[in-house]
């Protein structure tokens, strides 16, 4: 049973029809850049560049500026306030658009949420898994979703500590609602791109380690790390998906 899922390309392919919206044309332009940036990156760490899921961030922008982006050919979107994926993911519509929720859930906001979301990247405690689990099962979904790593153990971030894992593993066969596909992670914001290469090395490491050891370990196919600064670094440790915001949108909005 293939557990991916399913993927957008990350090199838009239809760059005729622009419609002479300059806008729209910088994007396609950018998407490119980090479509080749991605696609060489993979190539470093041994794999094909289809193994790497861009997926676009859209919190900078407006709800008529992320409506480009499904047109300029970038199908997965990401939002990290639940509020506005659902102002977005309501007034956007495009064919095979997904939307990835890549930052904190507040339990309350689980229920207008779920039947917007692809992938939830932030479940970031046992609270939320077990209130998850109960309104998936009230509304019937299956809903994918990563654990996040809280890797640096920096206080003021979200996600479970690397330590603590295992035991969050344990538990997962408590929901049948909810359907793990890996982690997520974020490099630490001081100590630039040296500290950002170890903390995804860190990261694979204990992905690797669990996949091996852990019975949930065939259900770890996705590790979401990488941003606009280090999205290529995180691609060499053996990134699956990259969440880019700012790097898109230079020189459009
Ligand atoms: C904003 C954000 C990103 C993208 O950040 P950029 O540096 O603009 O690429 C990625 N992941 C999360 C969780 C974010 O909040």
């Amino acid at each position: 049973m293939s557990k991916r899922i399913p993927l957008s390309p990350v090199v838009p392919c239809d760059m005729s029809d622009s419609k002479n919206d300059p806008n729209l044309t910088r994007l396609r332009e950018n998407l490119q850049k980090t479509g080749q940036t991605i696609a060489e990156a993979a190539t470093r760490s041994g794999r094909d560049s289809t193994a790497v899921t861009l997926v676009a961030v859209t919190k900078y922008l407006t709800t008529s500026q992320t409506a480009l982006l499904p047109e300029a050919g970038t199908l997965a979107l990401g939002e990290s306030r639940p509020q506005q994926l659902w102002k977005k993911g309501a007034e956007i519509v495009a064919p095979n658009l997904q939307w990835h929720l890549i930052g904190h859930l507040q339990r309350n906001k689980i229920k207008p949420t779920l039947p917007l979301v692809s992938l939830i990247h932030s479940v970031d405690s046992l609270r939320l898994l077990e209130e998850l689990n109960r309104q998936a099962a009230l509304q019937k979904r299956t809903v994918p979703y990563l654990l996040e790593v809280n890797i640096s153990a920096d206080s003021n971030k979200h996600g479970f500590r690397s330590k603590e894992i295992e035991t969050v593993l344990d538990k997962v066969d408590d929901y049948p609602w909810l359907s793990l596909r890996g982690f997520m992670a974020m490099a630490s914001r001081e100590g630039g791109r040296t500290r950002a290469e170890a903390d995804f090395k860190k990261t694979k490491q204990l992905f690797d380690d669990l996949k091996k050891k852990h019975p949930q370990g065939a259900n770890l196919t996705e590790l979401s790390m990488g941003m606009s600064s280090d999205y290529d670094l995180a691609i060499e440790q053996g990134a699956t998906i990259v969440r880019v915001g700012s790097a898109l949108y230079e020189g459009v909005f």
